[in-house]
């Protein structure tokens, strides 16, 4: 954790802020009967400034589980959304929880215009925050030929 910042939740934008407790909140939802580890997460679209919010969904056959972050994506693309500014993580463990490498490449197919996503890891205590990026956590992201050829 030495190659990140982390600063006070109170040193954050009143947006970030908000991102955070939503995924406070949305972590009260999560289904995980098995590890008993709930996580939740919060999404800022870059068009309209919406928040799409997910918990992690576990399954007894454990393939199917979902991460906080990816049922976020899932709600936020099927409501038109392909284009984040802000992702907040949140989850209770001695170090921040990072978002999962599969969930570190389905957050990088869904860049900002700017070819980046801000990254923000906390407890729910919300004190301290972690503050990262989708490139600082992907370098050299897989990608298709074909995405530069879509629309
Ligand atoms: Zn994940």
């Amino acid at each position: 954790m030495d190659n990140f910042k982390v600063v006070p939740f109170s040193s954050l934008s009143e947006t970030v802020q908000n991102l955070l407790k939503s995924a406070t909140e949305v972590r009260t939802k999560a289904y995980c009967p098995y590890s008993n580890f709930s996580v939740g997460s919060a999404i800022l679209t870059e068009k309209d400034g919406k928040i799409y919010t997910g918990c992690n969904i576990e399954n007894a056959t454990m393939t199917p589980c979902m991460c906080a972050e990816r049922t976020a994506v899932a709600k936020a693309v099927s409501d038109g959304y392909m284009q984040f500014k802000t992702v907040a993580v949140v989850a209770h463990q001695k170090d921040f929880t990072a978002p999962c490498g599969v969930c570190r490449q389905t957050l990088s197919e869904f860049r900002s215009s700017n070819g980046d996503i801000e990254i923000y890891l906390s407890k729910p205590s919300l004190d301290n925050v972690l503050c990262t990026t989708i490139s600082q956590l992907l370098p050299l992201a897989y990608v298709s030929y074909k995405k530069d050829s879509l629309p």
